[in-house]
């Protein structure tokens, strides 16, 4: 058997003010054919277990490119189709091959493409012809356009939020590829249109519970190969963005769509209860002082660079400056301008400085405060589970008792060792201001006191209902109150 792979992926949210092109990929993960790393990025996992595969069956695989940039706005259009096109007459020359296996994220956007990746996979289809297996893995922040539907035969996506599966939904989507290409069975994939949006962590309920529900389906249920939530992404304004649920099964379609409905009914009688309750910036803050001890730790979850935003906004820090409150340290602000200023002050320097709020609309305004330039580090990094996370030059300012990090890669929040990278203890302060919605959670949840989730101005289009959509369908809930009717 042959087998092609690769990899393209990024998550965009049209809202961003940060463009990217190609060097937005190239700064995160660009790799040419046969150089992918050994370990996987987040939706490069594909290649990485194709490679164990196809050396476990005697099978060759021929890898293509894969590119992976990090979430933010919208892709240029000329960055899209060199890396598209690079992939197609990589395909083109690896034929005939028996299977396409890729990596896709699911929620790029491109100038002048609404639906890359459908783009992306119909051409793949043109090229191979009807006969031979395409299928994919997908972040469940993705939009399952009509076009990806038909030109793959199965598509499998992660089940958990934070995305901590990422290599085992690879394995599994391999491992029905393997079965498929060896005649065992044939996978069919169903989709049900559960017409809603919402976020979904998996770390608590109800969603954990479905999520389990899903792969106890998997090994109990005859036929079943593969059961997947698409989640949506409400930052991607495009006209097929909405929840849907995917059943592969081994040639039963009536039986898939019957499940996949059944499951899509649970989940939108559930709408609405799947998130953590946030407070705004003022309770926040009130939460915060209210505390007996600390570290506190108020996370800004809508200001998330996770979700593609410029990670600058400053509602919160204001909040506490206008009050008084000292003991604090803010990791991380995106300031790239101000970063480069305190690197030509040097530590410790005391300087003048602007900082924060210069990206985007509704995310407060820059600060002037005289500050002490404390530590300045070059290509910083803190931890991310087993691996590590840049966050670019960065520098710890502070004034009035207050730490602040600015950083020039963005980044969001992911563990409390972006402060002691720094030189920041973090657990010796009452307050910690952090950016991120979700991945925070482990890391920050080991030494935190507390944890307050604040809604802070309007980074993100956290409101679907309200949300000036101009191409997303609006036939959905929150949208409208009972999209069955
Ligand atoms: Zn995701």
């Amino acid at each position: 058997m042959r087998v092609f792979t690769a990899a393209l992926a990024t998550e965009t949210n049209t809202f961003s003010p940060i463009a990217v092109d190609r060097r937005a990929f190239e700064a995160s993960l660009y790799a040419r054919p046969g150089e992918h790393p050994a370990t996987p990025t987040l939706c490069t996992a594909p290649i990485t277990v194709g490679r164990e595969v196809c050396a476990r069956q005697g099978w060759t695989l021929i890898e293509g490119s894969a590119s992976w940039a990090d979430p933010a706005g919208l892709v240029a259009r000329t960055t899209y189709e060199e890396l598209r096109d690079e992939i197609l007459a990589q395909l083109q020359a690896a034929m005939p091959v028996d299977a396409v296996v890729l990596g896709l994220h699911g929620a790029m956007v491109a100038q002048g493409y609404d639906d890359p990746e459908g783009d992306l996979l119909s051409r793949i289809r043109t090229i191979v012809g009807p006969g031979v297996l395409v299928c994919a893995e997908l972040d469940p922040h993705s939009h399952l356009t009509a076009k990806r539907v038909a030109a793959a035969n199965f598509l499998v996506a992660f089940k958990e939020f934070p995305h901590t599966d990422f290599v085992d939904r690879a394995r599994d989507l391999w491992s029905i590829a393997v079965r498929a290409l060896k005649g065992e069975i044939t996978p069919v994939m169903s989709v049900f249109d559960c017409r809603m949006i919402d976020v979904f962590p998996t770390s608590k309920q109800p969603m954990r519970g479905f999520v389990d529900q899903l792969y106890a389906l998997e090994r109990a249920e005859p036929g079943v190969l593969s059961l997947s939530v698409i989640h949506g992404f409400m930052a991607g304004d495009v006209p097929e963005m909405g929840t849907k649920i995917i059943a592969i099964t081994n040639d039963n379609a009536a039986k898939g769509a019957a499940l996949a409905e059944k499951l899509g009914r649970e989940l939108f009688a559930m709408r609405g209860t799947f998130m953590v309750a946030q407070v705004d910036e003022r309770a926040a803050v009130d939460a915060a002082i209210a505390a007996p001890r600390g570290p506190v730790v108020i996370a800004d979850v809508w200001d998330n660079p996770g979700g593609g935003t410029a990670g600058d906004a400053t509602v919160i820090l204001a909040e506490l400056i206008a009050r008084g409150i000292s003991d604090v340290a803010v990791g991380t602000i995106w300031d790239p301008i101000a970063v480069q200023i305190c690197m030509a002050a040097g530590e410790g320097a005391e300087i003048p400085l602007r900082f924060g709020a210069k990206s985007a609309p509704h995310t407060g305004s820059p600060i002037d405060q005289l500050v002490r330039v404390n530590r300045l580090v070059r290509d910083a990094e803190m931890r991310f589970g087993e691996s590590y996370a840049p966050f670019g030059d960065a520098a710890w300012i502070s004034f009035a008792g207050i730490d602040v990090i600015l950083n020039s890669t963005r980044a969001q929040s992911f563990d409390p060792s972006l402060f002691s990278v720094m030189g920041i203890d973090p657990k010796s302060r009452k307050i910690l201001l952090i950016k991120s919605t979700n991945h925070f959670y482990d890391s920050f949840s080991r030494i935190a006191s507390e944890i307050i989730y604040c809604a802070a101005g309007k980074p993100y289009p956290n409101t679907p209902a309200t949300t000036p959509y101009r191409k997303a369908r609006r036939d959905i809930w929150p949208m409208v109150e009972n999209p069955w009717a």
